[in-house]
C-alpha cells in the first residue's frame, strides 16, 4: 500500500506537484486544503532511498514500492477518518506511522 503522508516536502510542494506515490488516491496537486488535512510537519528520522527494489532499509520500512525519495521514519499525525474510508473503499489501507499513539 501506498505511503500516505511521510514524504519530505514543503506544503508548496506538494501542492504544486502533489505526491508522487499517492497522487492517484490523495489528489493532493491544486489542492491545499486536502495537502493540510494529509501532511503533517512533526516527523522523526529520515530514510534518503535512492533504489527502492534492492534496499532492504526500504524493505524494512515497507517502502519498497515507492518512488526514490527522501521519507521520514515516524510521523505525527493521522490521515482524517473520511480519507481513510476512501481509501479503504479503493482497497488501500493506511498503516499509521504515528509512533506516538498506540492503538
Ligand atoms: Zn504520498
Amino acid at each position: 500500500a501506498p505511503r500516505l503522508y511521510f514524504a519530505l516536502f514543503t506544503i508548496d510542494q506538494f501542492e504544486y506537484d502533489g505526491c508522487d506515490n499517492c497522487e492517484s488516491y490523495l489528489q493532493m496537486k491544486g489542492n491545499r486544503e486536502m495537502v493540510y488535512e494529509c501532511t503533517s510537519s512533526s516527523f522523526d528520522g529520515v530514510i534518503a532511498m535512492m533504489s527502492p527494489e534492492d534496499s532492504w532499509v526500504a524493505k524494512w520500512q515497507r517502502i519498497g514500492n515507492f518512488k526514490p525519495g527522501v521519507y521520514a521514519v515516524s510521523v505525527t499525525g493521522r490521515l482524517p477518518p473520511g480519507v481513510v474510508r476512501e481509501l479503504k473503499s479503493r482497497g488501500v489501507i493506511y498503516k499509521s506511522r504515528d509512533t506516538a499513539v498506540k492503538t
